[in-house]
């Protein structure tokens, strides 16, 4: 059995390279998985995927396992698309919904890419997989490459948050911390590929993990009713979440299943501690130059440059958006408050979404009344480190003083 694949593209000049070997990057940039998309119109409707289990593996046909070879899978079940009046009221929205990403098997978004990478690694026959990540990626390949039985090189930042250091560690990876942010990890993933025989699972510079964060699209795309969002709002590191959405929207528009032609405005969101994605936006360049001292506690934004920039960049000014900085200081107040008022574990990446629809709303970008989805990218439970509560101790059980505790 086959899958729907026909072929590989490299994103930067279109070349062809075959889907039946192993393929990592082209010219150093990264490839595009191909479907024949007539092939898949002609074997499977919008209607039947009703029928199907909710996980992310629901729409096969649009991902690259052959048929009927299982996927290295830990429960990947569709993640809740939950309307937010609260937040949405406090963002001046009156349509406002979080797809809440952080119900996925390690907590985040990753699960998803990760879950597509290990699943096409061991079906390739790898063994060996080397990380280089911000955190969530690392956590989330050591999970899946477990349950795979293949071995985990995880290369991480020293100041990676304990629940990122841990899960990895917990699963069984060999972990590095890194005193360095994630492309000094990458180059070590990059320059050991001789000497280690590993296999480098780095954003993008494998084709099938932006295939595992299509399904954010495909899954939003479904629980809409095939009517997609006036906008998007997504926090962009190295820009898999982004660009793998869009990508979907391109392929459910070919195979006619959207009921309606709007697309939506994809933002794109950093801190301004680290915004080299913002900055080539504003200054209208193809390509974004690596920033210098990134800095945020937002850790899945501190990418300094992505090989991906050309494709972010690309989906951002094709869907008619635009790139937001948020001032690193008021990400945490805004994550605390956003939890605060609709119980969301919103994590910092995603509370720095909510600030730039607050200044997007404001600037007139978006309509008071226009359909937004932020997505929650990860669990706040994985960012302890960052919040050290100072709360009031109870120091005699027997005699508590009830009117103070108001
Ligand atoms: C990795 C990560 C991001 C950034 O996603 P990209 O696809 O790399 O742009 C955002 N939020 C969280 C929680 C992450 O782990």
């Amino acid at each position: 059995m086959t899958s729907f694949v026909t072929h590989l593209e490299a994103a930067i000049d279109g070349t062809r390279l075959p889907a039946d070997r192993v393929q990592t990057i082209h010219d150093g940039r990264p490839l595009w998985v191909r479907y024949d998309l007539d092939a898949v119109r002609g074997s499977v409707t919008a209607d039947d995927l009703a029928r199907r289990p909710a996980t992310m593996w629901k729409c096969r046909e649009l991902l690259p396992l052959p048929a009927g070879v299982e996927p290295v899978s830990l429960g990947e079940e569709a993640t809740p698309l939950l309307p937010a009046p609260r937040l949405g009221a406090r963002l001046g929205l009156s349509d406002f919904w979080i797809k809440d990403e952080s119900h996925l098997p390690t907590g985040s978004f990753k699960s998803r890419g990760l879950a597509m990478a290990v699943t096409m690694a061991a079906h390739f026959g790898l063994k060996r997989l080397a990380i280089p990540t911000a955190g969530n990626a690392g956590g989330a390949l050591a999970a899946y490459a477990a349950r795979a039985g293949l071995e985990a090189f995880v290369f991480m930042p020293q100041d990676t948050p304990a629940a990122n250091r841990i899960e990895c560690v917990l699963a069984g990876a060999k972990v590095f911390l890194v005193n360095g942010l994630i492309n000094d990890c990458a180059a070590i993933v990059r320059n050991g590929m001789k000497a280690m025989q590993w296999f480098d699972c780095s954003t993008l510079k494998e084709p099938y993990r932006l295939e595992g964060k299509k399904t954010m699209g495909l899954e939003l795309a479904e629980q809409l009713g095939w009517v997609l969002p006036d906008v998007i709002v997504y926090p962009t590191g190295g820009g898999t979440g982004l660009i793998g959405m869009w990508k979907a929207f391109a392929e459910l528009g070919t195979l006619g299943w959207l009921r309606s032609e709007k697309r939506p405005r994809m933002v794109s969101v950093q801190s301004d501690g680290c915004a080299p994605i913002v900055r080539a936006f504003e200054q209208g360049q193809r390509f974004a130059e690596p920033w210098k001292d990134a800095r945020t506690c937002a850790s899945g934004l501190r990418v300094p440059g992505a090989v991906a920039d050309f494709m972010i960049l690309d989906a951002i000014r094709e869907s008619g958006a635009w790139a937001v900085a948020v001032p690193e200081e008021r990400i945490l107040p805004a994550m605390k408050e956003a939890i605060a008022l609709e119980g969301v574990s919103i994590c910092p990446e995603s509370a720095a979404c909510a600030l730039a629809i607050q200044q997007s709303v404001c600037e007139g970008r978006i309509r008071p009344d226009e359909r937004v989805v932020l997505f929650n990218t990860a669990s706040a439970t994985k960012y302890t480190d960052l919040i050290a509560p100072e709360l009031p101790v109870i120091e005699d059980p027997s005699r508590v003083d009830y009117h103070r505790l108001a």
